[in-house]
C-alpha cells in the first residue's frame, strides 16, 4: 500500500495510467543506460542506437496494449460492483482464472448474488404480515396486479372475523392472536394455489380468486366454514369462531379498489344479516 500511495501523484485518478507510466519508464531504462554510457565513452554506434530505439518503441507499444488488456477485467469488476451497490442490472459476471482477477470477479459474483438474495428477502418481508405470515395489504396488491392480467372474471372476498373484540375481552389478546394465526392457516389450506390471500388489517382478511365465479368462491369459503366448525382450535364457549364475508366480481386491476368497496358493503350486509354468512351480488 505504501508504494501505491507514494506513486499516487502520478495520475491520481487513473490507476491504469500509473501502471503504464511506470512500465514506460522501466521499458526505457536499457535505452537510457546505453545513451548515458555512450555519452560518457563517446564513439556512438548509430546502428545499435537505432536498434535500441526501435525495440524500445516496439516494447512500449506492446506493454501498453498488453497492460490495458490485462487491466480490463478489473475495470469490468469495478463497473459490476457499482451496479451491485446502486441496485442496477448486474448481468453476466465473467469467470476469471485461479488468480487475483479471478478471485476479484468471484468476489463480485458472490456480492451480487448475496445482495440480490437479501433484496428479495427484504421485498418479501415488506409484503408479509408478521403475525400470520400471510401477505399484507401491500403484498396482496402486488400479487393481485400480477394475477389480474387476463380479461377473465375473478372474485374478491373480504372476510371479517365475527365478534372478535369479545374474543379478546373474554379470552385475552394472546388467545386472539392464536386464533388469527389458526384462521390464516385454515384459510391458506382451503384455497387453491392460484388464489391470493392476505391479512387486510386487524381481524380482516382478503382473498382474490382469479378466473373464478362468485359461486365457486362461495363453495370454497363454505368449505372453510365447515372446517372451522370441526376444528377444536376455533371452539369458544361451546360455539366456534365464525366469519362473515362479502364477495364481489372483478376483472381488471384498475377496478380492484371499486370491487373491494363493493365487497366491503356486502360484508356489512352479511354482518347485518346476523354474521357467519357469505354475501354476494350473484
Ligand atoms: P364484528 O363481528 O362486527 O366484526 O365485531 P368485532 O368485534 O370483530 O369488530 P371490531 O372491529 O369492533 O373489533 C375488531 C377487534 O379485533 C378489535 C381488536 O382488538 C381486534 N384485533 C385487531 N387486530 C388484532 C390482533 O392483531 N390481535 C388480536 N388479538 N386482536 C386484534
Ligand atoms: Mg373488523
Ligand atoms: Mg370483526
Amino acid at each position: 500500500m505504501r508504494f501505491y500511495r507514494a506513486t499516487s501523484f502520478l495520475f491520481p485518478r487513473h490507476y491504469e495510467r500509473r501502471i503504464m507510466a511506470i512500465c514506460f519508464g522501466a521499458v526505457h531504462l536499457p535505452l537510457l543506460s546505453y545513451i548515458a554510457w555512450q555519452s560518457f565513452h563517446g564513439g556512438w554506434d548509430m546502428w545499435l542506437l537505432g536498434l535500441l530505439l526501435a525495440s524500445t518503441l516496439a516494447g512500449t507499444v506492446a506493454a501498453i496494449v498488453a497492460i490495458a488488456a490485462l487491466l480490463a477485467p478489473i475495470h469490468r469488476a469495478t463497473q459490476l460492483l457499482r451496479a451491485v451497490q446502486t441496485g442496477g442490472h448486474v448481468g453476466m459476471i465473467p469467470a476469471g482464472g485461479d488468480d487475483l482477477v479471478g478471485r476479484l470477479l468471484q468476489g463480485v459474483a458472490q456480492a451480487a448474488s448475496e445482495t440480490a438474495r437479501r433484496m428479495d428477502q427484504l421485498k418479501d418481508a415488506a409484503g408479509r404480515d408478521v403475525l400470520t405470515g400471510l401477505r399484507n395489504r401491500r403484498g396482496f396488491l402486488d400479487a393481485a396486479a400480477g394475477a389480474l392480467v387476463s380479461d377473465r372474471p375473478s372474485v374478491i372476498a373480504l372476510i371479517d372475523l365475527d365478534h372478535f373484540k369479545r374474543v379478546n375481552d373474554d379470552h385475552g389478546h394472546d388467545r386472539g392472536d392464536q386464533l388469527l394465526t389458526a384462521f390464516s392457516d385454515h384459510l391458506a389450506s382451503a384455497l387453491r394455489r392460484s388464489d391470493i390471500s392476505a391479512r387486510w388489517g386487524g381481524e380482516e382478511f382478503v382473498v382474490l380468486f382469479p378466473d373464478t365465479t362468485p359461486r365457486q368462491a362461495r363453495e370454497i369459503l363454505l368449505r372453510l366454514q365447515s372446517a372451522m366448525e370441526a376444528a377444536a382450535v376455533f371452539s369458544l364457549d361451546g360455539g366456534s369462531l365464525t366469519f362473515s364475508c362479502g364477495l364481489a366480481p372483478v376483472t381488471a386491476y384498475e377496478d380492484l379498489a371499486e370491487a373491494t368497496r363493493d365487497a366491503d358493503h356486502l360484508l356489512y350486509a352479511a354482518k347485518d344479516a346476523g354474521r357467519n354468512q357469505i354475501s354476494s351480488v350473484a
